[in-house]
């Protein structure tokens, strides 16, 4: 049994090594959305598998049958210990240059205690805290271990029809996702509720070519323009979600200060805020509809034409409690139903992910808690997070009786995840290694 002490030295030691490691997965361009090139995502899994390797993990790549492989491995702890999985995932979201990167997405970069770079904090931070939770234990675990780093987290995966297949390499008393992030870093927090996210797209065809705007416009349907009179039909003038029947609840958890989410949303002056109720409220127990992409001719390319098809990829958060069958169900019906003019409308559901709320009272969450009082040396609260996990509630499903925790090193103030100028504090990942480990260390006290 190590003293917080002896762990807080042992994570210390590890982290220059660490950084390192740290800054080679970022080099790998890992984005697994189709169409982007797939060898840096198994360059990238590869170094994943070499930096637990190295810090003690017994890991190897999992056939999926479909999409990128996982990185999976099990390891043996004291008989009759608790089993616990940790996950991460491996795959990053794209990194356009024309959204304003100041440094290379690829080469990390630290400035400030913060290393900078696409991935470096969602989720390879999470990769390099499993790694560094090994290394403080140097081979005497205590407990047993389960790791799975997924490949697809951000986009079409295929882990959860796995998972649903082999539900017996998944099992666990409690699973430890570490892709969170604190409020800001040095504000410890444990995460509770994740919002569900379903993803559509909505195909709109008016004619069965294109027109000449001066001989056919005014009389011929124009797809674009009826499909922005679908997409107006999402909100209200606040800006809420407006899609009937979706449900939404009250928040009774921590608060987000306005001012402090103006700054990390990068809000320009004068810019208010949408949708209405409290910070907490709009973030983390409403429906959100976003449109993330339009296929439509490019301003470069614009002919004058009356278009004949037009697309967009329509993004929707769920909260917990929400059914997401049944809200995306909604959601297409509202679609359908705004379509204008008689127009052609088809909508494809890209995914469909889960809604989570966390059992708070267990041992596993009290261990985490005092786990990171003791790791950040003040008290840690309990805060929601808007994003989504749509393995966490599947691993749930499989395991109804285990305890999740969710944190890690993205911090909500700074990290900009999925943004330009990605960045994680390597302090929050020495604290999240501490935390970790004495998380772990106490879980095997108990048995
Ligand atoms: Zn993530």
């Amino acid at each position: 049994m190590l003293t917080p002490d002896e762990v807080k030295a042992r994570a210390k030691a590890l982290m220059p090594g660490l950084t390192e490691d740290l800054k080679d997965l970022v080099s790998h361009a890992s984005c697994s959305f189709p169409g982007f090139p797939e060898e840096p995502v198994h360059e990238m899994r590869r170094a994943a598998i070499d930096v637990l390797e190295r810090h003690g993990a017994d890991v190897h790549e999992l056939d999926l049958g479909e999409g990128k492989p996982a990185i999976y491995g099990e390891m043996a702890g004291p008989e009759g210990a608790p089993t616990v999985l940790l996950y991460a995932h491996y795959d990053v979201q794209p990194a356009p240059v024309e959204a304003g990167w100041d440094t290379d997405p690829w080469t990390a970069e630290i400035k400030d205690g913060r290393l900078y770079g696409r991935g470096a904090a969602d989720d390879k931070s999470g990769v390099i805290i499993h790694a560094g939770t090994l290394g403080v234990f140097e081979g005497e675990l205590p407990v047993n271990l389960r790791i799975l780093i997924e490949g697809e987290e951000e986009t079409v995966s295929h882990i959860g029809p796995f998972v649903d297949a082999n539900p017996e390499m998944f099992k666990a008393d409690t699973y430890v996702i570490a892709d969170m992030g604190n409020p800001a870093a040095g504000v410890p927090a444990v995460t509770t509720t994740l919002r569900g996210n379903v993803i559509v797209i909505v195909k709109v065809k008016s004619l069965e070519h294109p027109a000449h705007s001066g001989l056919f416009g005014g009389a011929a349907p124009d797809a674009l323009l009826a499909l922005i009179k679908i997409l107006g039909s999402l909100h209200d003038e606040a800006g809420d979600t407006v899609v009937p029947g979706l449900a939404k609840f009250e928040w009774n958890g921590t608060e987000m200060d306005p001012d402090a989410f103006r700054v990390a949303a990068g809000m320009v002056d004068g810019a208010e805020l949408i949708g209405s109720g409290t910070v907490g409220a709009r973030l983390w127990s409403r429906p959100m509809a976003s449109v993330i992409g339009i296929d439509a001719p490019s301003v470069k390319d614009a002919a004058n034409v009356v278009l004949p098809e037009a697309a967009a990829k329509i993004s929707m958060r769920i909260p917990p409690g929400a059914d997401s069958e049944n809200e995306v169900g909604l959601l297409i019906e509202h679609l359908k139903k705004a379509a204008p003019w008689g127009v052609h409308v088809e909508v494809e559901r890209v995914r469909v992910g889960y809604p989570f709320s966390a059992r708070m009272d267990g041992p596993a969450v009290k261990a985490a808690l005092a786990a990171m009082q003791a790791a950040y040396d003040t008290e840690s609260g309990f805060m929601g997070s808007g994003g989504s996990i749509p393995l966490v509630a599947r691993l749930q499903g499989i395991s109804p009786d285990a305890e999740v925790i969710l944190w890690g090193a993205e911090d909500v103030a700074e990290a900009k995840i999925h943004a330009s100028n990605e960045s994680v504090d390597l302090s929050e990942i020495e604290k999240m290694i501490v935390a970790q480990a004495l998380t772990l260390q106490t879980l095997g006290q108990e048995s």
